[in-house]
């Protein structure tokens, strides 16, 4: 879970992002933020190309993160422009939870407003990873 100034830096991190994402197709442009346990933030945007595919925001920030070494995680800001103020995807949140513990905090925000801090067991219960392809 995040606290007051985590929340703080990273809205400040995901709205900066934000305005670079690339959204030709949806106009939804997203800038996600990520804190890991060390303290460094990792942003990220969604980038559509014209297959109408995308990279997520949340998902950019979590490579990123992994490509220089990061394995602990303690929560994602993700923020829009519009008045369905989102939290991750369900693709999205599939991924966060192969890295992420389920106190690990999600908060959604647009440019007004923030939605209350769930954690990804909140948003995902049940999840099916690494323990289920055990025999
Ligand atoms: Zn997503």
């Amino acid at each position: 879970m995040l606290n007051d100034d985590q929340i703080g830096l990273l809205l400040q991190s995901a709205r900066a992002v934000q305005s670079r994402a690339v959204a030709p197709y949806s106009q939804y442009k997203v800038g996600a933020a990520l804190m890991a346990a060390t303290g460094r933030i990792y942003t990220g945007m969604n980038i559509e190309n014209a297959t109408y595919s995308a990279v997520h925001a949340e998902n950019l920030a979590l490579y990123v993160a992994l490509m220089t070494g990061e394995t602990e995680f303690l929560g994602l800001v993700v923020v829009t422009n519009d008045a369905n103020m989102p939290y991750p995807c369900g693709s999205c949140r599939q991924e966060l939870s192969h890295h992420c513990k389920p106190d690990f905090g999600i908060i959604g925000a647009n440019l007004t407003q923030r939605r209350e801090q769930k954690t990804l067991g909140e948003l995902l219960p049940d999840l099916f990873g690494a323990d289920n392809l055990k025999t």
